[in-house]
C-alpha cells in the first residue's frame, strides 16, 4: 500500500484540452478517485454543461439541483452546491447541470467574469471544515469563458492527450491561451502534467505519438500511460469511476499509478517563484 503525505497547500488543477473526446472527464474523475483512495480529500468541479464528471461520480445533477451555474451566475457559495460522491467521503463534486450551457453567454456581460470561479473557490477553501488537498476542474472542449474561469482559478494545468493522429494539433493554441492567462489574469498558472490516454501499445502510431509528445515535453509527461480499455468506457454507465467499478482492470491500475505520480511530484519547479 502506498503512503503519501497530504495536507500541504491545495493544488488546483485544471484538466483542459479544447479537443473533445481526448479523455479529460475520464482523467479528472479517475485521478480524483485514485487520489481519494490514497487518503487525499479531493473536490472535482464539473465545468462542462454535459455533466459527465458529475455522472461518473454518481452525483445527482438534474436541472433542479443547485450547480456550478448558480455559483458563476448568481454568486451562490460553492459550499451550498458541493456534494459527496457515494464512492468515498473524501471525494467531493460541484456538479454541472444543463443550465451551464447558457453560462458561457451569460457571463459575457457580468462583472469580473473571468474571476468568478476563482473567487468562489478561494472563499470555499478558506472556510472549508476540512482541508482540501486537490481541486480538479473538468473543462468543456472549448477555450471560452468557462475554461478561462478554470485557468484563472487554477495553479496547475493538466493536459490529457489521446495517442492518435493529430494528437499535437491544437496544442500550440492551448498553450498560447495559457500564456495570455499568465500575462493578464493568473501568473501562477503553469503546465504541470501531460497524461497520455487511450494508449494502444500494439499500434506503431500510438508509440510514435507518445515518443513525439515526450520529446516535446520531457518534464511534464507522466511515465504512466492510460491504456485503451473497455472497462474504462463502461464505468460511467454505472455512475462510477473505473477505479471503483473494476479496481483490478488495467485502466484502474494505470489511473492509480498516474495519481501517485502526480501526488509525488508535488508542486513542480515553477512553484517556488509563485509562492
Ligand atoms: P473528453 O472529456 O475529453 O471529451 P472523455 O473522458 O469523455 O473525453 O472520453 C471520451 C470517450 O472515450 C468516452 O466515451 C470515454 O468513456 C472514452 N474513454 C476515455 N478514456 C478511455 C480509455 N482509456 N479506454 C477506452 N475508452 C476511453
Ligand atoms: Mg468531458
Amino acid at each position: 500500500k502506498v503512503t503519501l503525505e497530504f495536507g500541504g497547500p491545495t493544488r488546483v488543477v485544471t484538466v483542459s484540452n479544447q479537443k473533445g473526446g481526448v479523455g479529460k472527464t475520464t482523467t479528472t474523475v479517475n485521478i480524483a478517485s485514485a487520489l481519494a483512495l490514497v487518503g487525499a480529500r479531493v473536490l472535482v468541479i464539473d465545468l462542462d454543461p454535459q455533466g459527465n464528471a458529475s455522472t461518473a461520480l454518481g452525483v445527482p445533477h438534474t436541472a433542479d439541483i443547485p450547480s456550478v451555474y448558480d455559483v458563476l451566475i448568481d454568486e451562490f457559495p460553492l459550499a451550498e452546491i458541493v456534494q459527496t460522491s457515494p464512492e468515498s467521503p473524501l471525494l467531493l463534486c460541484a456538479p454541472s447541470t444543463i443550465h451551464l450551457a447558457g453560462a458561457e453567454i451569460e457571463l459575457v456581460s457580468q462583472v469580473a467574469r473571468e474571476h468568478r470561479l476563482r473567487t468562489a473557490l478561494e472563499d470555499y477553501l478558506a472556510a472549508a471544515p476540512e482541508h482540501i488537498d486537490f481541486v480538479l476542474i473538468d473543462c468543456p472542449p472549448s477555450l471560452g469563458l468557462l475554461t478561462i474561469n478554470a485557468f484563472t482559478a487554477a495553479n496547475e494545468l493538466m493536459i490529457p492527450i489521446q495517442c492518435e493522429y493529430y494528437a499535437l494539433e491544437g496544442l500550440s493554441q492551448l498553450l498560447g491561451s495559457v500564456r495570455m492567462i499568465q500575462k493578464h489574469l493568473n501568473p501562477a498558472l503553469h503546465l504541470s502534467t501531460i497524461l497520455l490516454t487511450m494508449y494502444d501499445g500494439r499500434t506503431r502510431l500510438a508509440q510514435q505519438v507518445a515518443e513525439e509528445v515526450r520529446s516535446h515535453f520531457p518534464a511534464e509527461v507522466l511515465r504512466t500511460v492510460i491504456p485503451r480499455s473497455v472497462r474504462v468506457s463502461e464505468a460511467p454507465s454505472f455512475g462510477q469511476t473505473v477505479v471503483a467499478y473494476d479496481g483490478q482492470s488495467a485502466g484502474a491500475i494505470a489511473y492509480r499509478e498516474a495519481a501517485v505520480e502526480i501526488a509525488r511530484r508535488g508542486h513542480t519547479h515553477d512553484d517556488e517563484e509563485n509562492n
